[in-house]
């Protein structure tokens, strides 16, 4: 059955809405216009990420886990619940796999039922500890299946199956972004992600921690280019499917990263050296030729740029 059009207002759902990417996200759609259904078991997520929206007129609020079926009508679904960063992953990996799995399973069946179009956050730890660098869309990855980091890592490649079958088997509507690493406010300050937790020990004036001798690398994009590039894909073709890489391609090791977090701040903190967590992997960049040839998106915000704009959310958090 197709959803029932109410005007020209599209209803979209955001699933992960109240997290940090998906509250950014619902931003931009209430801005342009349409209906937005956020769902969201407040896991990682908070309600002050969306404070701000409740009571708007074409803002909703449920609060409900995607593992269990949902049945509303929409037009399109942008599914982004999971935890993301490694430490609330792995706080509960049996029930980070089921997020991916079954959320995908009955987000797609919803799609399915619905014909609405739908949107997969998938990541670029699909490509694991990767050993083609930078990484393209058609490299299949070095993922361990086993492993602390797999729960995530193969529970989205899982996801991402699901989407292709329904695809083909169902003729769905599919899209599928590979994000790297993003960053920018309203990333949880203990989140455990790296340039949350830099930022935060900056501030506080604490020992700056990096995990192992900070030599690996990763690519950070600001959130505002990632959101722009999530509704350039959900936006184009109905043959533009994905997998398609969304992220920054200037590749920073972790040394470099709390160097410069250290010169914006100001602060006196000095690097303390930690273990390195098991499979953190060596190096990451994306190639994002994809992106630019299919959508017309490229990041714009330099490193240092979104690194201002962050600290400065942080510092009034603080
Ligand atoms: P986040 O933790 O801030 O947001 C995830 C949201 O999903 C939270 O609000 C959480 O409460 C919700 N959630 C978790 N499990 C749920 C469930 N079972 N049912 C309903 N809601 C659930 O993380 P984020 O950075 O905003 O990530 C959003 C999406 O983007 C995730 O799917 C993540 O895997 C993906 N992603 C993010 C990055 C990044 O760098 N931020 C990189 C790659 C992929
Ligand atoms: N589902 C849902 N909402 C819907 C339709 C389906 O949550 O509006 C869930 C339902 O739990 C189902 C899953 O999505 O098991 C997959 O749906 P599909 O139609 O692919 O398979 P089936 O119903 O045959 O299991
Ligand atoms: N990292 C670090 N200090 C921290 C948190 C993370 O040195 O306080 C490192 C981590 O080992 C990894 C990189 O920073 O090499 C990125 O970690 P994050 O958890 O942000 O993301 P992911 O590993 O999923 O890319």
């Amino acid at each position: 059955m197709m959803a029932r059009q109410y005007g020209a207002r599209k209803r979209v759902m955001v699933t992960g809405g109240a997290g940090f990417l998906g509250s950014h996200l619902i931003d931009r759609l209430i801005e342009r216009g349409d209906e937005v259904l956020c769902l969201d078991n407040l896991f990682t997520g908070t309600k002050q990420n969306i404070a701000h929206l409740l009571g708007h007129e074409r803002f909703e609020f449920m609060r409900h886990d995607v593992t269990i079926p949902l049945y509303v009508e929409i037009d399109e679904i942008y599914n982004l619940a999971c935890p993301a960063s490694p430490v609330h992953y792995q706080h509960d990996p049996v029930a980070t796999t089921k997020t991916s799995v079954h959320g995908a399973i009955n987000m797609l069946g919803l799609a399915k039922r619905t014909g609405a179009k739908i949107f997969q956050a998938s990541t670029s730890e699909v490509y694991g500890d990767p050993i083609v660098h930078p990484q393209r869309e058609d490299y299949w990855g070095h993922v361990n299946p086993i492993g602390p980091r797999s729960c995530y890592d193969e529970g989205k490649r899982c996801a991402e199956t699901l989407f292709f079958d329904y695809h083909r088997q169902h003729d769905l509507r599919i899209k599928v972004v590979r994000i790297f690493n993003t960053y920018g406010p309203r990333m949880h300050p203990s989140d455990g992600r790296v340039v949350s937790n830099f930022i935060v020990a900056a501030l506080k004036g604490e020992p700056i921690p990096i995990y192992g001798d900070g030599s690996q690398t990763r690519s950070f994009c600001y959130v505002d280019d990632l959101i722009d590039g999530f509704l350039r894909l959900m936006d184009s073709g109905d043959d533009v499917t994905g997998p398609i890489n969304i992220g920054n391609p200037g590749e920073f090791s972790m040394r470099e990263l709390a160097e410069k977090v250290i010169a914006i701040t100001g602060s006196k903190s000095e690097i303390t050296y930690l273990p390195l967590p098991q499979d953190d992997p060596k190096q990451r960049r994306p190639d994002i030729t994809l992106a630019q040839n299919v959508l017309g998106w490229q990041p714009t915000v330099a490193l240092d740029q979104g690194l201002e704009r962050t600290i400065a959310y942080f510092a009034k958090m603080i």
